[in-house]
């Protein structure tokens, strides 16, 4: 059976909204059967992304983000974008342990953990238009499904 499926969703930039975008995630993938770790794995690279575009890319001020997402057979694309100040290094940006914000305690391990956690992660960002992050993810519980 050919698995085949799209969402896109909207929501303001806050971070009561972190937790909204885990759950629709973790729902539209329910259906793949992935593993607890898989599971945990998508959920935590879209709150990191998510969390980005709140703190960074709107630093706090009011904006929209999207998730775009969809499935074919058991691979899911997740792509998150903003439309806030956009990122000057991308490459930079991506270096574990790098942050343009050590003060507010942020570690710079979002981009890495979306690394360790995806099968793959591209980041497209143009400094004051936003910031769009995509990742791919295969769901090997799946396979045996179809
Ligand atoms: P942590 O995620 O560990 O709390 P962090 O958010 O600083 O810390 P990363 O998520 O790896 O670390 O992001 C690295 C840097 O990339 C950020 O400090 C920020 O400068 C920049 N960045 C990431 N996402 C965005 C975004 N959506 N808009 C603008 N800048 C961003
Ligand atoms: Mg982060």
């Amino acid at each position: 059976m050919m698995r085949k499926n799209e969402f896109t969703f909207i929501f303001d930039s806050n971070s009561e909204n972190e937790s909204l975008a885990r759950t629709v995630i973790a729902a539209f993938i329910a259906r793949l059967d992935p593993t607890l770790e898989e599971l945990a794995d998508v959920k935590t690279a879209v709150s990191e992304a998510v969390t980005n575009a709140i703190i960074h890319g709107y630093e706090g001020a009011d904006g929209k983000i999207t998730i775009h997402s969809r499935m074919e057979d058991n691979t899911v694309w997740i792509e998150i974008s903003d439309k806030g100040v956009g990122i000057s290094d991308i490459d930079k940006a991506m270096e574990p342990l790098y942050t343009t914000k050590p003060e507010m305690e942020r570690s710079g391990m979002g981009f890495a953990f979306m690394e360790a956690f995806m099968d793959d992660l591209n980041v497209i960002s143009e400094e004051g238009k936003g910031t769009t992050v995509k990742m791919r993810k295969t769901i090997y519980s799946a396979i045996n499904m179809s």
